[in-house]
């Protein structure tokens, strides 16, 4: 129901991240988790209230100065650990948060498993880190395999996707759900709303249906559609919420 994801400059993600998805908790959840990238991707997750999971597996303490997070408000699948966010591959070399609903994962799942793809969940969302790894597996990079696993997705998402295989990138990309970038100084974040965010930067860039944001240790990238770079404007927020 609400994903965030940062790259900051030494701090480490899981604490910052943790906070940033506490202030998403008014919009209804039901299970919690993160993902952060060092050379490889660590998660914790589980159902349950945050402070509940928190005090079971210490969200928080995961290496690493990137990662994603997602609180989730069940639309496929009951909660459970095994159904909640983030998903990741076969090999766990991606790793994914979703906002919304796939609504051909069925006929996309059966797709993957007659390729050799072993599920872990009921989830809607499982089939995107297994259609992006096979992409990357066919040696596209992740951008590009992230656009293409999007071209078979008909529904709503907003989502945020990291790999191993290509470290110190976050890519999200939205459509029908909402999602937003922060430009900090040096630290970059995308959340599903702007208050999630708004303690670490106040500079805020409102994404609009397919278009892809990538972040990275040395900025903020947005294409459209085509993979074409476009300019956005910041919008400096000087509310508090
Ligand atoms: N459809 C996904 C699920 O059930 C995402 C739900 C959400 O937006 O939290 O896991």
């Amino acid at each position: 129901c609400g994903i965030v994801g940062c790259i900051l400059k030494k701090e480490k993600a899981a604490p910052i991240l943790l906070e940033c998805v506490k202030k998403l908790e008014y919009r209804g959840y039901d299970s919690v988790g993160i993902a952060t990238l060092t050379s490889e991707i660590h998660i914790k997750k589980d159902s349950g209230k945050i402070s509940e999971v928190d005090k079971k597996v210490r969200l928080s303490d995961l290496p690493g100065n990137m990662g994603i997070a997602h609180v989730r408000w069940a639309t496929h699948g009951i909660p459970t650990k095994a159904n909640s966010h983030p998903h990741t591959d076969c090999n766990g070399t991606v790793s994914v948060v979703h906002n919304g609903i796939i609504e051909n994962f069925k006929e996309l799942k059966s797709d993957l498993i007659s390729q050799g793809h072993v599920f872990k969940s009921e989830t809607d969302t499982e089939i995107l880190p297994h259609l992006i790894e096979k992409y990357m597996k066919s040696g596209s990079n992740l951008e590009d395999s992230v656009r293409a696993a999007l071209k078979y997705v008909h529904g709503s998402y907003a989502i945020a996707v990291m790999s191993s295989l290509e470290p110190g990138k976050i890519i999200g990309v939205r459509k029908e759900s909402p999602l937003i970038v922060g430009k900090g100084d040096g630290e970059y974040f995308l959340a599903s709303d702007v208050p999630a965010i708004l303690k670490h930067t106040k500079n805020i860039i409102y994404l609009e249906d397919d278009e892809m944001v990538i972040l990275e240790k040395k900025g903020i990238t947005i294409k459209n559609k085509l993979g074409e770079i476009i300019k956005k404007e910041v919008h400096i927020i000087d509310w508090t919420p």
